[in-house]
């Protein structure tokens, strides 16, 4: 059995030792996030990473030693992000290591995908690609005229390459547009991701709020039920709609499901939102099963602050749930 070329024997393998190890309430890292650089061909208005001037990046070898700490330590899905990833020339080489240890997936902004689509295709298990609206918003919050047209050529070179999704932040100026972002999804033959805005100090103000946000998300919930191609899980609207606007009880947050990784391979806790990128330890220097065992992550169970779907949805998978194993593990990780 295999997935975009890849036997999934080893990544199951790895699922099965880490469902041992975790048996007895141990807590490990599932999924890591990392930063490959903070530089980007875009601005966006919402992002606070490109108006870093702190980049310092690891060399491929570095980047190597750093997966095999990170699968020691139970992670078995590698998320690349940026920045934008694709500005690396010597991003092949780090995906293609990272692929032969985990399921792997990058965030890109879709504009040089057209040039190295062929590059990356063979080493990646998902390619999520911003878009945040129509074309004017798109261009508008991107800082880049033509952005979403570059950004949907880039989506049509892809597809049928590798798995692919688009990914939307709902920003307070865009709710409008979010229906109109599952047409757009449905016309490209690709799934749709929604991400909640989150504002960041050093960034414009973008997190949505009040009534028209919770319609949005009431509409979402509904096109899901209905079938159409999003990704998120409808627990994910039920309980962002249940806690926020509802006032039901707080879902239990687990940030310590992910361990986010900067630029310089410094382990940012308990979360990119509100550590913001500040790491302090390196991943190679700190032995993360201590550091995941000792860290007061109860601290953070009832935060409830950022509605991202990268936090929120790992936090809300359950086992005992059938909805969510199908959902998560059939319908999006092998299906
Ligand atoms: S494309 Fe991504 S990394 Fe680049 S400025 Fe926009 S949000 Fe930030
Ligand atoms: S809900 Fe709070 S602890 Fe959890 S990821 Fe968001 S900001 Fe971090």
């Amino acid at each position: 059995m295999a997935r975009n070329g890849k036997p999934i024997w080893p990544v199951l393998s790895s699922g099965i030792k880490r469902r041992l190890r975790v048996a007895d309430g141990t807590k490990l890292p599932l999924i890591a996030g990392h930063k490959l650089l903070y530089r980007c061909n875009l601005a966006c208005n919402m992002c606070p990473f490109w108006r870093r001037d702190d980049e310092e990046l690891l060399s491929v070898e570095a980047e190597k030693r750093l997966f095999v700490k990170l699968a020691d330590s139970g992670v078995l899905f590698l998320g690349f992000e940026g920045g934008e990833p694709l500005l690396r020339k010597d991003l092949p080489a780090i995906l293609a290591a990272a692929h032969e240890r985990f399921h792997t997936s990058l965030v890109s902004n879709g504009l040089l995908l057209e040039r190295r689509i062929d590059e990356i295709a063979r080493h990646l298990d998902l390619l999520f690609v911003s878009l945040d609206g129509e074309p004017a918003l798109h261009d508008r919050l991107r800082g880049l005229p033509g952005a979403f047209d570059r950004t949907v050529r880039g989506v049509e070179a892809a597809r049928g390459r590798v798995p692919i999704a688009l990914n939307t932040t709902l920003t307070r100026s865009g709710l409008d547009d979010a229906p109109r972002m599952v047409e757009l999804a449905r016309s490209l033959h690709v799934p749709v991701n929604f991400q909640v805005a989150y504002d960041y100090s050093h960034a414009g103000p973008q997190s949505p709020a009040g009534p028209q946000f919770r319609a949005t998300l009431e509409i979402l919930r509904e096109l899901k039920r209905q079938g159409a191609p999003i990704v998120n899980s409808r627990a994910y609207f039920d309980t962002l709609l249940h806690s926020w606007f509802d006032g039901g009880t707080r879902w239990e947050c687990k940030p310590w499901l992910t361990i986010n990784i900067d630029p310089a391979g410094r382990i940012v806790l308990p979360c990119y939102t509100l550590n913001e990128y500040g790491g302090e330890r390196t991943v190679w220097e700190t032995d993360l099963p201590e550091l995941w065992a000792t860290y007061d992550w109860d601290r953070y169970r009832a935060c409830n602050r950022c509605g991202l779907s990268c936090y929120l949805e790992p936090s809300l998978f359950r086992w005992t749930s059938p909805e969510l194993v199908k959902h998560w593990l059939l319908d999006n990780t092998l299906g």
